[in-house]
């Protein structure tokens, strides 16, 4: 019988591997670049060292040519639609931490569906559905009949909600749900203990196995992902890398995805612990790249417009846009603009790109890639010259302006 991850990582030791990454060597890192690829959770470490920041560019060369590969020159476009903002967990830096006193709201199923509609007009065929993790939702039927409703419209959509039982995700896919995205968090337990203090999350390896359960459900695309800000950045790199590479490797006939979400300002006011600084983030997302070339890698409006932008070339696979993190929040939109009027007080997160998704999809296009709305799939089918590797003349990274005040040190 297979192993399940949260089994696995019992033997991982992070710490260990954390200290060795700070140590490695400039020989170690170009023995691995010269091979192309990270062929270990080891080589995978000396990657985030300090020593491989000089050959920063070389590692984004690298992920470019390994994502067009296996991606073609597309970037996925979603748009999150909250469903609700109760929880009961309490989960110190969201801003839906059960003690925090923000406006609580579930939409009815008519405002799913007017919020679904504005996403709709934006152009949007992907969505992911975010609720709080509360029973009502889950047991009632709630998600199952907004799925239902929805899947007419939306051919793809995605739920981030409180784990389950492979049994409870069942009528879920039934209803036409195709990803499942789950976040750790944080892959330090003690951390996890201290900043989930109450309600279901509090179940570490609950947590760490249910992109496992879901696949067995038969969810088609798993998203996996770390909030970045909550402890040692490469601990969880490293655990987040293992945890994708076990994904790849046992549940095979499934996308997987990582989402490398840094800490935003939300209500409660959380001070993250440790930051990761924006060319550090641009290293791990190469890194991530050279270690696992098959995983999708998802880049949220969390991240500001310019570090996007300088992102669509260098190993990101798909993209939110124009997104609200409250519940109707869409409905609360300037209609000619689609950004928000006002202050949104129930928000989980405040974002940091406000571009409108038509902006973000020039800005996708204007980098030479194809931002797909629809079919990721589909769209590779139609087209086969996506795949195409770029002539190496078509693409410096040191004429991307916005990535130039990233490198700390001169570029080899
Ligand atoms: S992170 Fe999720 S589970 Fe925790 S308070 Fe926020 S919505 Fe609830």
């Amino acid at each position: 019988m297979k192993l399940s991850f949260s089994k696995k990582f019992e033997a991982i030791d992070l710490q260990g591997l954390s200290e060795a990454s700070v140590q490695a060597k400039p020989s170690d890192v170009k023995r691995i670049l010269n091979t192309g690829k990270a062929n270990s959770l080891e080589d995978f470490a000396s990657l985030l060292s300090p020593a491989a920041e000089p050959y920063l560019e070389t590692m984004c060369r690298l992920s470019q040519a390994a994502t067009l590969k296996h991606f073609g020159k597309t970037i996925r476009m979603f748009a999150p639609l909250y469903l609700s903002n109760e929880c009961v967990n309490v989960c110190r830096y969201c801003g839906f931490s059960r003690h925090n006193d923000i406006p609580r709201i579930t939409l009815s199923l008519e405002e799913v569906d007017q919020e679904a509609s504005l996403l709709h007009q934006q152009g949007f065929r992907s969505i992911l559905l975010v609720a709080g993790e509360h029973p009502k939702y889950v047991s009632n039927g709630y998600v199952e009949s907004v799925v239902q409703r929805l899947s007419k419209n939306f051919p793809s959509i995605a739920l981030e909600l409180g784990p389950l039982e492979a049994s409870g995700y069942a009528p879920l896919v039934n209803a036409g749900c195709e990803a499942l995205v789950v976040y750790q968090e944080t892959y330090n337990e003690n951390t996890y203990r201290s900043l989930h203090t109450a309600g279901p999350k509090k179940h570490f390896n609950w947590r760490m196995d249910t992109a496992e359960r879901a696949y067995q459900a038969g969810f088609r695309r798993l998203g996996i992902g770390a909030l970045f800000g909550l402890h040692d950045w490469r601990q969880e790199a490293i655990a987040l890398a293992s945890h994708a590479q076990h994904l790849t490797r046992n549940c095979w006939k499934a996308q997987v995805s990582i989402s490398l979400p840094r800490m935003r300002p939300a209500a409660g006011e959380f001070e993250q612990v440790e930051f990761l600084p924006n060319h550090q983030f641009v290293q791990l997302i190469a890194a991530l790249r050279l270690f696992i070339s098959k995983a999708g890698i998802t880049l949220s409006t969390r991240e500001p417009a310019a570090l996007r932008d300088g992102l669509i070339a260098l190993g990101i696979t798909s993209m939110s846009a124009g997104s609200s993190t409250e519940p109707g929040g869409y409905s609360a939109f300037d209609e000619t603009s689609f950004t928000p009027k006002d202050e949104q007080p129930g928000e989980q997160f405040h974002i940091a790109d406000e571009r409108p998704p038509a902006v973000v999809a020039e800005a996708i296009a204007k980098a030479g890639y194809e931002p797909v709305w629809k079919d990721f799939d589909q769209s590779l089918l139609a087209d086969p010259s996506v795949s195409e590797p770029m002539e190496s003349s078509d693409y410096e990274i040191s004429k991307i302006e916005s990535l130039k005040s990233l490198y700390p040190v001169s570029i080899k």
